[in-house]
């Protein structure tokens, strides 16, 4: 019997979660392109939906719509709190309403490059007075890269993520983990469309340390390890979680 991959309860019935969720698939990706699904129970595709929807609007706000990678985001963004889209019912329109005023409350005025998530921030050839900063919640922000990851691992690594091992991931400043990148120019790269790309090692000693980068449209970069509490111990000076 299969388990979840994410809590790891045995699945009485076959459920799906796509790794990559599949509104977030620019739409230059190309029809043939392999789209990852895992084993998941129902209660954890809810949970995570739920987060992953917040995110994308979020998220899908701040890239810039007119890169290939990214093509059609800021457009399905706007459309999921409702902004150009008038042939939905009632219900979903109020649905989309909620999301928009839930959204709209965490739009500041730009505050600078103080806590910018790496890979985003000011837009070329607009002035900064008239861009805007969009909260983005950690907790959440983590929980569904760590589900990404868990995903990838499943398909690539084919295996569960389980005790005594875990994912942590890493929101950095490529410039203060130059050891880190150069590493990463080695390691083959999955290409699963332009909007994700999806870098994989793993060190060769029985530790089996497994290092993770993925690329959302082109400019998030998530990068994480899965290992034991004693390799996280280890690394715990070179390494500051978001
Ligand atoms: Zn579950």
């Amino acid at each position: 019997m299969k388990k979840c991959i994410h809590c790891l309860a045995l699945l009485k019935k076959k459920t799906k979660d796509h790794v990559f969720p599949s509104s977030w698939y620019p739409d230059s990706t190309p029809t043939n392109i392999q789209r990852w699904a895992v084993p998941s129970c129902e209660a954890c595709n809810n949970r995570l939906g739920a987060m992953e929807k917040d995110l994308f609007v979020r998220l899908g706000l701040c890239v810039s719509p007119f890169t290939a990678e990214a093509s059609g985001i800021s457009r399905r963004a706007l459309e999921s709190m409702g902004v150009g889209v008038t042939d939905v019912h009632e219900k979903e329109r109020s649905h989309r309403t909620k999301l928009r005023n839930k959204i709209l409350k965490d739009i500041l005025p730009y505050q600078g490059d103080v806590g910018l998530l790496p890979g985003l921030g000011l837009h070329k050839n607009i002035l900064p007075s008239k861009q805007k900063t969009i909260l983005i919640p950690e907790k959440e922000l983590v929980q569904v890269s760590t589900k990404v990851i868990k995903g990838c691992e499943y398909i690539l690594g084919k295996r569960v993520v389980e005790s005594p091992n875990r994912v942590e991931v890493y929101f950095c400043k490529e410039e203060q983990i130059g050891f880190v990148t150069d590493l990463f120019e080695h390691l083959p790269e999955k290409y699963l469309g332009p909007g994700f790309q999806v870098s994989r090692g793993v060190s060769d000693d029985d530790s089996r340390i497994t290092l993770y980068r993925v690329v959302i449209w082109g400019s998030i970069k998530v990068y994480a390890s899965i290992g034991s509490e004693e390799y996280f111990a280890m690394i715990k000076d070179l390494t500051k979680p978001l």
